[in-house]
């Protein structure tokens, strides 16, 4: 059976890719499989566990490191985020298409493990609607607005190394742009086969 494509969605944080995530989870021609990740930062009122994370506490995680259970794993704002190997070596096996998404860092970590993995890199309009963002969704916590701009920035500089850029003027055009790239990419591969 050929394997499923691991698809990899990444940016600068507060850019919207969690919408861009949900249209393509939600599309019937892409068939993605969310890869749900762990973390140890608490549950939301609108989450469920084991569908948007897996909600971990700090042992938990500490032991799923120790053994090697991550493709890869970050610190993010004073908590942890780790991509569970198994569940997703296990569906692309079984020819399921598998979403990834991640910080910018996640990255390499994953191409490393999975070399003919699909990365997108979202990229905000401008940097000064990025902090416009960033100060609107944050705006209870000063420091953490700062924080959260400081650490765009940094991720912002990684985009060069990306092959596949994509600028979110709006959620709809960026999700249509990166589906006809996944489009092509599963189209290549079944003529490879
Ligand atoms: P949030 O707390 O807003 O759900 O996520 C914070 C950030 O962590 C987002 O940029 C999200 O993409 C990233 N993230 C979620 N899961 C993972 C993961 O498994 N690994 C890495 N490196 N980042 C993750």
């Amino acid at each position: 059976m050929a394997k499923g494509l691991v698809v990899i969605l990444t940016g600068a944080s507060s850019v919207g890719k969690g919408r861009i995530r949900d249209l393509l989870l939600a599309d019937p021609d892409l068939k993605l499989f969310f890869s749900i990740s762990e973390t140890t930062r608490p549950k939301k009122e609108n989450e469920v566990d084991g569908k948007d994370y897996y909600f971990v506490s700090y042992k938990q995680f500490a032991e799923s490191v120790k053994n090697h259970e991550l493709l890869e794993y970050t610190e993010f704002n004073g908590y942890y985020y780790g991509t569970p190997k198994a569940q997703v070596e296990f569906l692309a096996s079984k020819g399921k298409n598998v979403l990834i998404e991640v910080e910018a860092q996640g990255v390499g970590p994953i191409k490393l493990n999975i070399p003919d993995s699909l990365a997108f890199f979202v990229m905000p309009e401008s940097r000064e609607e990025l902090e416009k963002q960033i100060a609107e969704r944050y705006k209870d916590d000063e420091a953490s607005v700062s924080r959260r701009i400081n650490k765009a920035k940094m991720e912002m500089e990684l985009a060069p190394l990306f092959r596949n850029v994509v600028t979110n003027t709006d959620g709809e055009a960026a999700f249509r742009e990166i589906k006809a790239k996944i489009l092509e990419e599963m189209e290549l591969r079944k003529q490879k086969k």
